[in-house]
């Protein structure tokens, strides 16, 4: 199996609909040993998705702004880890949805902490599990070229995390430390339920994607984060790999 022996840590998991979900149970299908991350009141929620992966992960605490959670997290999750999967976004109801000339900058100060430094954040708290190297992994919605409809500090702060990455790549290399972006299509989570006007991207994947595009699968999106977190791709790092049923690709 791709990960067998390998002890993954997996932020995100706020519920069964999660990204982050689907790639803890794909990682447990491949082999691995998985650690869950959580915080404050979203911590029963991700307890009660726990038990319901094949084996029960343990969830330790992590609220990525935190300092404290930071400085403690190789302690709480305890002995190494191969792979890190980042699955954290948040913005302010002021950043999403339209009021992009209006966001007062100590919201979009928010988003870009949670969203985009939290990267780099959660790849130093990591790195002394991470001796032996590894594999760590963030999920983007591909801001490199265009600007979206109401996605609007969301995504400054994925082109701001896509750029984080590639200079992470370039700190971490010589540590045999991979650090690479999955550019997901949009699926229902609670995250893209809280945007408001989500819907018009569902209804452009619908039309555009060449391969299609079901905004309720989230396996596609797991299974290529698996593989970017196994040994398959030992020579590839500051890459975006897109799995967006091939949208990024068309023009109209
Ligand atoms: P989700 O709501 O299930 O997950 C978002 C997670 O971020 C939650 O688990 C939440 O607890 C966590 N989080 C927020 N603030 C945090 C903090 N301060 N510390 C630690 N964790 C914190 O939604 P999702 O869609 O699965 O989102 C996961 C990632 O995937 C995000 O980075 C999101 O931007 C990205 N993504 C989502 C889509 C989509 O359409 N759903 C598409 C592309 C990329």
């Amino acid at each position: 199996m791709l990960l067998d022996g390998k002890r993954i840590l997996v932020t995100g998991v706020l519920n069964d609909a999660s990204i982050a979900f689907a790639v803890a149970r794909r990682a447990q299908e491949e082999g691995a040993e998985i650690v869950l991350t959580s915080f404050g009141r979203a911590m029963s929620l991700t307890q009660r998705a726990a038990r319901r992966l094949d084996t029960e992960p343990k969830v330790v605490e992590l609220d990525v702004s935190s300092p404290a959670d930071l400085e403690a997290l190789a302690g709480r999750v305890g002995g190494t880890v191969d792979g890190v999967l980042h699955a954290i976004g948040f913005a302010p109801e002021s950043c999403l949805g339209g009021g992009f000339l209006s966001a007062p900058w100590e919201d979009v100060a928010v988003a870009l902490q949670i969203s985009a430094y939290s990267l780099k954040a959660l790849a130093v708290a990591c790195r002394p599990l991470m001796r032996g190297g590894g594999s760590i992994v963030a999920l983007d919605f591909d801001n490199s070229r265009v600007a979206w409809p109401v996605y609007d500090w969301m995504g400054v702060a994925k082109a701001a995390l896509e750029s984080t990455a590639r200079y992470l790549a370039r700190d971490l290399g010589a540590e045999g430390i991979r650090v690479n972006l999955v550019a997901a299509g949009p699926i229902r989570t609670i995250a893209a339920r809280s945007i408001p006007g989500f819907e018009q991207f569902e209804e452009a994947w619908s039309v555009r994607a060449p391969l299609g595009w079901n905004v309720k699968e989230p396996v596609p999106v797991a299974s290529a984060c698996v593989a970017l977190l196994s040994d398959l791709f030992p020579a590839t790092t500051g890459d975006v790999v897109h799995v967006d049923g091939g949208y990024h690709a068309i023009g109209a």
